[in-house]
């Protein structure tokens, strides 16, 4: 008899890890969660709110007004975020999100606020969710945790295309580059729920595998514990 497990994919910013989890929570029927979109949307929702983050008191004030959904149409491959009914995808994928949210995911509150919810979505198992804390504080008991790497030059390349493909015109593989390294480097550094693999992570570094290669190997992975 097969069970239902929770999948915990962490590692570092655009490593692929929203592209595996989704293709894992295909293949399963499971829910696909993207913990880094919740982040995005408190971020967007400060910044649209004019809101200091470095006051913490009017960011907590702020929280309870955010209600952060997924429109999920998984046979058409579209999984947009949604803040109070409003499709913001596009929104939190730009640079200005990009650069602010790492300073916003180290307050307390902010991670308390969505932490509780990702607990509750997968309270009932059969969730793949990714982010950078997922193995080690959201879900330590895991079924399966992957953690996931890749050289820098190579994320903030794969980063660019996609930003590209979007229609993004401007923003430069450097911008990107920096980007990225400055997160990696805020995420790892922080003191609650810092970006680690969990002990018991599997890791993948997937600078030279295809998407293929990476799925085929996480699926094995996901199956041998389902049973
Ligand atoms: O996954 P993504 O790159 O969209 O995440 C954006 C940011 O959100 C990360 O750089 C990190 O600061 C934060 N984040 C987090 N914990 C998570 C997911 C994302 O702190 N579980």
């Amino acid at each position: 008899m097969s069970r239902k497990i929770n999948i915990a994919i962490d590692g570092y910013s655009s490593c692929g890890k929203g592209t595996l989890a989704k293709a894992l929570a295909k293949a399963l029927h499971y829910t696909f969660i993207d913990t880094g979109a919740m982040y995005r949307a408190v971020t967007y929702s400060l910044l649209e709110n004019f809101i200091d983050i470095n006051n913490t008191e009017a960011v907590i004030k702020h929280l309870p007004s955010l209600q952060i959904s997924f429109n999920y149409q998984p046979d058409k491959n579209f999984y947009h975020t949604v803040l109070n009914g409003v499709d913001i995808e596009s929104e939190i994928r730009g640079m200005e999100v990009s650069n602010l949210v790492s300073p916003v995911s180290k307050i307390d509150a902010v991670r308390t606020f969505l932490v509780d919810q990702q607990r509750q979505i997968g309270a009932n198992k059969a969730v793949v969710m990714d982010g950078r804390d997922i193995g080690t504080v959201v879900f330590p008991d895991a079924e399966l945790k992957l953690f996931m790497t890749a050289k820098p030059e190579i994320r903030a390349q794969r980063r660019l295309d996609e930003l590209r493909y979007k229609g993004d015109t401007l923003t430069t593989f450097e911008e990107v580059l920096n980007n990225l390294n400055e997160r990696d480097r805020i995420d790892s550094g922080r003191e609650n729920s810092p970006l680690k693999p969990a002990t018991d992570a599997i890791l993948i570094d997937n600078s030279f595998m295809t998407r293929d290669e990476q799925f085929h190997q996480a699926l094995e992975l996901a199956l041998n514990k389902i049973g």
